[in-house]
């Protein structure tokens, strides 16, 4: 419940800071190429495909 709740407050404040430090999961989101979080494109390492150019 307190997940939630943080969430809920979360969604009215502008500045909510990445909750994780997994580039594999930045490089599949969706919102990649608009977040200044991202850890896609500085962290993927060798053998991760980044297309989202294509
Ligand atoms: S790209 Fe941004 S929104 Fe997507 S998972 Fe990474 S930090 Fe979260």
């Amino acid at each position: 419940m307190a997940a939630l709740a943080q969430m809920r407050a979360d969604l009215l404040n502008p500045d909510v800071r990445r909750s994780h430090n997994q580039p594999f999961r930045c490089a599949r989101c969706g919102y990649r190429e608009i977040c200044d979080q991202s850890l896609a494109q500085v962290s993927a390492g060798p053998g991760v495909q980044d297309n989202w150019d294509m």
